[in-house]
């Protein structure tokens, strides 16, 4: 098992001079591995180190994955490997209102329209186009919906076709003008680039809220001031930037922190049932000694 950089660094980041508030914030769609028990411990470290608040929220807007037992399954593993944090659990369901205002307060301000299209419209529209620029997620959305003529939308919406509301990036871009600079604990000062996703998705088909949306939104109303997650999340985090901008939120400081990888040098997923915090718990293993594995010795 390795870590791709030191985990307990604090990369250079200014001295903190109040408390840092963290969180973990698991989704409840499987078992967690030793790759969340290494975010967890991260987090709580982060915050114990400057004094400070260890928060917990469970991520369950994907309703279709998201599973009550897996939720239990993250309270009680967290737990047995001895994290504590301070209540209440936030349960990201419960705020779908808040989220819902948020979205209001973009489409006022012109920045949101609908998108009708399916993943295989945008796909075979991709295809057509062999220059379709690529973002950190894949190809981006073509713009489709964004061309749509406003009377075709309208019957579309009356009509109550299903939909889901993307941000006008180019719209956002041009009402904020000047640079948004972001700062991470190991990367350092960053300027946000939320233009590489294109128009990002804010709320689902599915689900009345996104990610992006959802996270951003959260962290704020949790009062996190340093958000610690994945070196996977960290280009998300240019989005995460510009909402924080749009929606006149505070801006914390990240630290995105190496994933642990298997000894094929693979990163681990929730698909290693072998690694879940159950399965090591089940044969017996000691909390200390998967916290060791999971990088903190001394935690
Ligand atoms: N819920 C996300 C996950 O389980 C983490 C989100 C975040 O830390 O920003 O991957």
């Amino acid at each position: 098992m390795t870590v791709s950089h030191d985990p307990t660094s604090s990369g250079g980041a200014p001295a903190g001079t109040r408390p840092a508030v963290t969180r973990f914030a698991p989704s409840p769609t499987g078992l967690l591995h030793l790759g969340h028990a290494h975010a967890a411990l991260f987090a709580a470290a982060c915050a114990s180190e400057r004094g400070g608040r260890f928060l917990l929220r469970i991520e369950d807007i994907d309703t279709g994955r998201c599973r009550p037992a897996y939720e239990t399954a993250i309270l009680e593993d967290l737990a047995w490997l001895g994290l504590r944090w301070e209540g209440p659990v936030r349960r990201q369901t419960a705020h779908l209102a808040e989220h819902r205002a948020a979205l209001d307060r973009l489409a006022a301000a012109g920045l949101l329209y609908p998108c009708f299209c399916t993943r295989k419209e945008i796909q075979a529209e991709i295809a057509a186009s062999p220059s379709a620029p690529h973002g950190p997620d894949g190809p981006l959305y073509p713009g489709t919906c964004r061309a749509l003529d406003p009377a075709a939308r309208a019957d579309r919406l009356a009509a109550g076709d299903p939909h889901a509301l993307r941000l006008d990036m180019a719209a956002a871009r041009a009402r904020l003008g000047g640079p948004l600079p972001w700062y991470d604990a190991a990367a350092g000062w960053q300027q946000a680039r939320p233009e590489l996703f294109g128009d990002v998705v804010l709320a689902r088909k599915d689900v009345p809220t996104s990610y992006h949306l959802a996270v951003t939104l959260d962290d704020a109303a949790q009062e996190i001031t340093l958000v610690t997650r994945g070196e996977d999340l960290f280009p998300a985090t240019h989005v995460h930037r510009l909402l924080q901008a749009l929606l006149d939120l505070p801006v914390p400081q990240w630290h995105h922190h190496g994933l642990l990888t298997d000894e094929t040098g693979r990163r681990l997923a929730k698909r290693d049932d072998a690694r879940s915090l159950r399965s090591l718990r089940a044969a017996g293993a000691d909390p200390a000694a998967v916290r060791a594995r999971a990088g903190f010795p001394d935690a």
